[in-house]
């Protein structure tokens, strides 16, 4: 099927080759090289973007230290605030362009991109834009041990961020980062995944629309090991905040290591989804859909590992076989589409690679195990999965699968499925449901995730600190402790004696 695009989005794909943004001017790779950006769903070219080299890096991250050190810093916490509101405004008024083009390059279907994704992009914005003006140092009780002292502290922006993105919330992510370090008066170099980074580009458009001076957002889109790596390892970024793999993460470590910048690290996860007897049950079947099947199951936090009461498992699991059936697969733009395709034949593999290995371990297929027999285009489609009989310690239930699997688990009591849920590398985030007010505080506090979802899934709000514990890496986004994240406190002492 062929649809029909804007005019605004038909413009911006031929201009995508001019993919690097430096000092507020669009070019091209210093080496001319391009990628081929294609739509999951078809297999198709959508356009070329640019292939950024070290030597753009490069100089994306002078344009950003020389805005650092320029106007930007001369701003008021108000003017930086109400940029970032600007930036919001722009975002709710291109919200369909931008959510064409996120589900043009990700895949996923239209009315997620354009009522999650691109919704809560502008909300984060709009949060981070009422920060500056009301993030302030302390005045400090200091003690002390020789005449009069003053003392207060300045919480201070870092310099130049680098922030790295993945492919499956491109915009979101983006936001996500760009609000803090901004709102705290940084300045950003970000480069998204190689897969997906129309959506960056735009908004970075709109951020110079915003009023946002040119050099204080740079973009180089390019492959991660040419330029996230270059970018990783600079000299003059002071922080990197990055969304996407442990291993990337655990890379990012050692090649920021020799210059010791701060790291923020949002990575794999591997979730629980616990579903007591005395839940609503078809509240939380419903949940258990939405928390593995949304985004094509592509997301970090989705409920891979559900847990079921044994005495509700057989007709809860029948409630989610049958759930997964009715899944209407097809392009992301077409309204009648459920569910989208696996954002590239590589991660397809991958996703098959672990379904068959699951098959190899014993585990077996309620429904799905592979492409659907009759796929509804060219492009990469997975059939929503659901394992049973799985043991804990096999790779499909400790190791990230990231698409539409879940693996399902029959529990007896707490004590056990809270050392279950516990028992993997991960620990991003788990959900709970339960109608026991007592049992969902207890259950809060004994699972060891950044989020706990108590008869809720997959609900992320700008307010709410996000991110992980243990492999699912460190550091928050969102939330007051984003700010903090963006910043050093710098102490001062005032002798006035
Ligand atoms: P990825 O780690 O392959 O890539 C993420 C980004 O890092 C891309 O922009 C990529 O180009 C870049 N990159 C790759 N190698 C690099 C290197 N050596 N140096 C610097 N940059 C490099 O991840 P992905 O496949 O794009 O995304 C999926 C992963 O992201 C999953 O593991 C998922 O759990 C994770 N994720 C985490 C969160 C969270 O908030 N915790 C949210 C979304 C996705």
């Amino acid at each position: 099927m062929a649809f029909q695009l804007t005019d605004e989005v038909e413009q911006f794909l031929k201009r995508a080759g001019s993919s690097i943004l430096i000092g507020g001017v669009w070019r091209q790779a210093s080496d001319g090289r391009t990628i081929s950006t294609e739509d999951p769903a078809t297999g198709r070219e959508l356009t070329q973007i640019a292939r950024g080299t070290a030597a753009d890096v490069s100089a994306a991250v002078d344009s950003a230290q020389s805005a650092f050190v320029g106007d930007w810093s001369l701003l008021t916490p108000s003017q930086r605030g109400r940029m970032l509101w600007a930036l919001a405004d722009l975002v709710d008024e291109h919200a369909d362009e931008l959510a064409t083009l996120e589900t043009l390059e990700v895949g996923k279907p239209l009315r997620e991109s354009r009522f999650f994704d691109v919704i809560l992009a502008g909300e984060v914005l709009r949060y981070y834009a009422g920060w500056p003006s009301k993030f302030a140092g302390d005045v400090l009780p200091v003690s002390p041990m020789v005449g009069s002292i003053i003392g207060y502290s300045r919480r201070e922006p870092l310099g130049v961020i680098a922030a790295i993105t993945p492919w499956n919330f491109p915009i979101l992510l983006g936001a996500a980062k760009l609000g803090p370090a901004l709102a705290t008066g940084n300045t950003v170099v970000i480069k998204p995944s190689e897969l997906t980074s129309l959506s960056t580009m735009r908004l970075a458009e709109l951020a110079l629309e915003a009023g946002i001076p040119p050099g204080v957002i740079n973009v180089v889109t390019g492959y991660g090991a040419e330029a996230g790596r270059a970018l990783g390892e600079h000299p003059a970024v002071r922080k990197i905040a990055f969304t996407g793999s442990t291993a990337t993460g655990r890379a990012l470590v050692a090649a920021s290591a020799p210059t010791l910048k701060k790291l923020q690290l949002e990575l794999g996860g591997k979730s629980a989804n616990i579903v007591f007897p005395d839940a609503d049950l078809a509240e939380a079947a419903s949940g258990a859909y939405q928390a593995i099947f949304l985004n094509q199951g592509e997301v970090c936090c989705g409920g891979s590992r559900l847990f079921v009461h044994d005495s509700v498992y057989d007709d809860f699991l029948a409630e989610l076989v049958a759930a997964a059936e009715g899944i209407e697969l097809g392009h992301g733009l077409d309204d009648m589409t459920d569910m989208g395709p696996l954002v590239s034949a590589a991660q397809l593999d991958r996703v098959t690679g672990f379904v068959n290995g699951g098959i190899r371990d014993g585990a077996s297929v309620a429904t799905g195990g592979g492409a659907p027999a009759e796929p509804p285009g060219s492009g990469h489609f997975m059939s929503p999965t659901v394992f049973t009989d799985v043991r804990d310690d096999m790779a499909i239930a400790q190791d990230e699968i990231f698409g539409p699997v879940v693996c399902t688990f029959r529990f007896h009591d707490e004590d056990e499925v809270v050392a279950r849920a516990n028992g993997t590398a991960y620990g991003l985030a788990a959900g709970v449901w339960t109608n026991d007010l007592r049992r969902a505080h207890r259950m809060a506090a004994r699972l060891a995730a950044g989020t706990v979802w108590i008869n809720t899934y997959n609900i992320l709000d700008p307010a709410a600190p996000f991110g992980g514990y243990s492999q699912s890496g460190y550091g928050r986004e969102f939330g007051l402790d984003s700010m903090i994240e963006f910043t050093q406190t710098k102490s001062v002492m005032i002798g006035m004696d």
